[in-house]
């Protein structure tokens, strides 16, 4: 099909903070994806960890087409059925004791993040102000919670910085309990780096820094914008690890391609964001809850969470086969279907070669950063599915490797 709307036109129009894909998506079914041109792809981002039911899942569809038959919007001078029956199933399903609804993983850690700084002052004054974040942590885009985050590269030179925010190197538990003090008002981690580097925290680090933290009063935030909702093969990632947060935030796949996102926490800290503390206009609407609830509903089941532990296993047996064949990869690493292949030294800094010959070879896929290619496919992906994704990145590998002519283990 010819089209006026081409890449091209995203030059001409478009802010050019982004950088994509040459060929265009326009429709999707499970985990396959068509272009403007109809050729097919299988797709192993499922919209960074987003699409985890995949495309034109036909509950989801309902439940979004039934929702906007009856109501869209109220803001939050009304509360609304879908949002109160998400955030039951979520109080249910998890520690959480309270919900607050966001539209974004950003809106989500800036929510968590303030709630922190509100419940040290109202308990300790001014002086409890100390966030303490990892290096190459991402906890989102605004300008709090980019400053948060452990990539200065993102947050520099947009002049000054919020304050008191304190880095240090991930799953360094000696570096940590020298930097934590009774200045310290909050800690937040990902469980599971995602953007980072898929780097998963050791049990001993997890469970130090609980200690710590109530040791020293310091709420612990669990990022699980990325790692929730069934992503790792566990409802949420804390779950796996045992070691329970004090306030959790949850976005991309808990709406399995609506924007929605919430922070989770107990009701004695939840009392600190008090009436008019903070606030959202589209947070928990009617038709992101409704949506949710079926995303929620279906991954918080054993057979669904069992079946990204199959698919993982299977996934990372054939990374590890293809590694081995062409001396690409040197490790594969993640947890259920959050994967990482990091490249072998041969190849290194060249993430983004793979990821545009994967695209040419009909897989969409994932970078983080230059060393690491990602594979956040849907849930629900099939075993036929993934196998042919496989089949599609060694070709895309052969191209890369063939192209370097470097030499063949
Ligand atoms: C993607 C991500 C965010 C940011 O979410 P947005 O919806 O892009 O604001 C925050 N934290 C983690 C761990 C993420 O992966």
């Amino acid at each position: 099909m010819p089209s006026s709307i081409t890449r091209a036109l995203f030059d001409e129009v478009m802010v050019p903070n982004y950088n994509p894909s040459a060929m265009i998506p326009v429709r999707g079914q499970g985990s396959r994806v068509w272009d403007q041109q109809g050729n097919e792809y299988i797709d192993f981002s499922a919209g960074i960890a987003v699409n985890s039911l995949g495309h034109g899942h036909p509950q989801l569809n309902q439940a979004l087409t039934e929702q906007a038959q009856s109501l869209w919007h109220v803001s939050n001078i009304f509360t609304n059925e879908p949002a109160l029956k998400l955030a039951q199933t979520l109080v249910d399903s998890t520690f959480a004791e309270r919900v607050y609804f966001a539209n974004s993983g950003a809106e989500a850690n800036e929510a968590a993040l303030k709630l922190a700084r509100r419940v040290a002052v109202n308990r300790a004054g001014t002086d409890k102000t100390q966030i303490i974040a990892f290096d190459n942590g991402f906890h989102g885009r605004t300008f709090f919670t980019v400053s948060v985050g452990g990539q200065a590269a993102y947050s520099d030179g947009f002049g000054p910085k919020p304050a008191g925010i304190t880095h240090l190197p991930f799953n360094d538990l000696v570096a940590f309990e020298q930097a934590i003090s009774e200045r310290t008002c909050a800690v937040i981690m990902e469980p599971l780096q995602g953007e980072g580097g898929i780097v998963p925290a050791t049990h001993e680090f997890i469970a130090g820094v609980r200690a710590l933290c109530h040791q020293y009063q310091a709420l612990l935030i669990f990022d699980e914008v990325q790692t929730g909702v069934g992503r790792t093969g566990h409802f949420y990632a804390y779950q796996h690890f045992g070691v329970v947060p004090d306030v959790l935030t949850t976005a991309k796949g808990l709406g399995g391609g609506f924007p929605i996102a919430a922070m989770l926490t107990t009701a004695e800290l939840a009392e600190h964001l008090n009436f008019g503390s903070h606030g959202s206009t589209y947070g928990g609407n009617p038709l992101g809850c409704a949506v949710a609830q079926v995303v929620v509903d279906t991954l918080k089941q054993p057979m669904a969470l069992a079946n990204v532990q199959a698919r993982s296993q299977q996934l990372r047996a054939g990374l590890e086969r293809i590694g081995q064949r062409y001396g690409i990869f040197s490790e594969i690493r993640g947890m259920g279907l959050l994967l990482g292949a990091v490249l072998a030294p041969a190849y290194a800094g060249r993430a983004r070669d793979f990821w545009e010959s994967a695209t040419e070879a009909g897989l969409m896929c994932l970078v983080a950063g230059s060393q690491v290619l990602r594979f956040t496919p849907s849930l629900l992906i099939t075993h036929a599915d993934l196998e042919l994704g496989l089949q599609r990145l060694e070709l895309a590998v052969q191209q890369v490797v063939n192209a370097a002519n470097a030499p063949r283990k």
